[in-house]
């Protein structure tokens, strides 16, 4: 969303935010989601604390 150069492969469900490559990370990685075992956004940045 950040990028709209670019394309947004990657998708929160819970907010329906799209993400480039270098901008997908969660949102409120910390909140409850009910799309989180499927989410691949949050799989791949869920270790950054901030
Ligand atoms: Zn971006």
């Amino acid at each position: 969303m950040n990028h709209p150069d670019r394309e947004a492969r990657w998708r929160c469900a819970k907010f329906s935010i799209d993400y480039c490559d270098e901008c997908a990370r969660c949102p409120h990685p910390e909140g409850y989601c009910r799309f989180r075992p499927q989410c691949l956004i949050f799989q791949m940045g869920g270790e950054e604390d901030d």
